[in-house]
């Protein structure tokens, strides 16, 4: 569900017309729905058991200061995967024991910063970097909380790009090797193993996968538990989809996930993270745009929008889809390639699309792209990043201004062998 409904002819932004902020803004720009989030939030909160479990949100998903805001006051933590992330979630008033650090690569001085800060539990992923984690934790003199991040070696079945539970992926310890890595983490000083965590891959249409993988936990954690490894907490991740297309079926909902979770877990005895990212955010945001022109194609015509690749990478980068309607529409249908300005031919949205006639001029809207869109923005072809606007009921804010063209000019500088008097000789 979300807040981005026709009113009076005209597609809405909960009591915000998409028009107004278009007109006062520009295009392209990102709209959020802060309701959708906060409701999105809830009913996460509300399937997998209320307060219990901690809610870190993925911030890769969206990490806006407003939007993290906007979570933290639903009682969420964060799931960081650097320690830029780490520094927004904090500065957005995230407390530190809600913050679980991940990722593959963390380096020394990420370690030594968030340790020093304080956080829930880092989330492992070898042995090697457990070592470097036992140097960092007893040079600093601070005990380091920290779980495996388990490679449970099962197939998510969504896109490659974004399935990390295969055994041939580069993420967590492979789960055969897990007892012994266990093993070689408790020799280590100032670390503090406190539990283990999985994360098979985003935007799951289905639970089978996910269940497999809990249930693999589930029987590790008892064989950890037997060598004598006090594990207190499980970390079951993010991945569940969000429907793109409105001609595919549903994905499971937050309801029927969190059944499935209880019925896995009943008897695990540990207290639950989730790392939900795309759930919370995808449906909360659109990228509004508006049409350039329509240019005659040999088949279909290409509807060019001013929204390219670097603004929203996800049909570039993944095949996605996102749905394309105009803000304002007439009730006529098109067929239509949807595609922005970039030199690159991969810059585009929708082949062979049926769609609400649009024309130049015209409004339209990239649905459910509050999660991996903003944030994956770029400069390419020199286009400024896109700006963020959130809107709460009848009032709306500008959360990131449009990069400024000037100021991405002058952040390069010459090396002084180009400076002006020499490059004039
Ligand atoms: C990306 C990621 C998530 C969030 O995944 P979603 O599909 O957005 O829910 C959670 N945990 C880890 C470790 C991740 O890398």
């Amino acid at each position: 569900m979300d807040h981005f409904n026709l009113r009076d002819g005209a597609l809405h932004c909960e009591d915000v017309p998409l028009a107004a902020i278009a007109e006062a803004v520009g295009t392209p720009v990102y709209v959020y729905s802060a309701a959708t989030m906060r409701r999105h939030a809830q009913v996460f909160r509300g399937a997998v058991g209320g307060d219990g479990p901690l809610i870190a949100f993925a911030v890769k998903a969206n990490p806006n200061a407003a939007v993290l805001a906007t979570l933290a006051a639903e009682g969420l933590g964060a799931d960081v995967v650097s320690i830029g992330e780490y520094r927004r979630a904090m500065a957005a008033g995230i407390l530190p024991e809600r913050i679980v650090f991940s990722g593959v690569g963390k380096t020394a001085s990420e370690m030594a910063y968030a340790l020093q800060r304080g956080l829930c539990q880092f989330n492992l992923e070898s042995v090697v970097e457990a070592e470097m984690m036992s140097k960092v934790a007893t040079s600093l003199g601070i005990d380091a909380p920290v779980a495996f991040r388990i490679n449970p070696d099962v197939v998510a079945g969504s896109h490659a790009k974004i399935s990390t539970g295969a055994a041939d992926t580069k993420f967590g310890v492979p789960i055969d090797d897990a007892l012994a890595a266990y093993a070689a983490a408790r020799a280590l000083p100032g670390l503090a193993i406190q539990g283990i965590a999985v994360h098979i891959g985003s935007q799951l249409t289905d639970l089978g996968p996910l269940e497999h993988a809990f249930g693999k936990v589930g029987a590790l954690i008892g064989g950890l538990r037997a060598a004598g490894h006090d594990i207190r907490v499980a970390d079951l991740g993010g991945g569940l989809g969000v429907p793109y297309d409105r001609d595919m079926p549903l994905p499971p909902s937050p309801g029927e996930y969190g059944e499935m979770v209880k019925r896995i877990t009943a008897d695990w005895n540990v207290r639950l993270i989730f790392e939900p990212g795309r759930l919370i955010v995808a449906n909360a945001g659109v990228l509004l745009s508006e049409v350039v022109r329509v240019k005659p194609g040999v088949g279909d015509p290409f509807v060019v929008v001013d929204a390219a690749m670097n603004d929203l990478m996800r049909p570039s980068l993944y095949d996605a889809f996102h749905a394309i309607d105009p803000v304002v529409p007439t009730g006529e249908q098109m067929v239509a390639n949807v595609v922005g300005p970039v030199c690159e031919t991969g810059d585009t949205f929708a082949t062979g699309r049926k769609m609400g006639a649009v024309a130049a001029g015209d409004l339209v809207v990239f649905r459910t792209a509050g999660a991996y869109a903003a944030t994956m923005a770029s400069t390419y072809n020199s286009r400024p990043l896109t700006p963020e606007v959130m809107v709460s009921g009848d009032r709306w804010a500008v959360i990131r201004e449009r990069q400024n063209i000037s100021k991405l000019i002058e952040a390069d500088k010459l090396p002084p062998w180009l400076d002006g008097s020499a490059a004039a000789q």
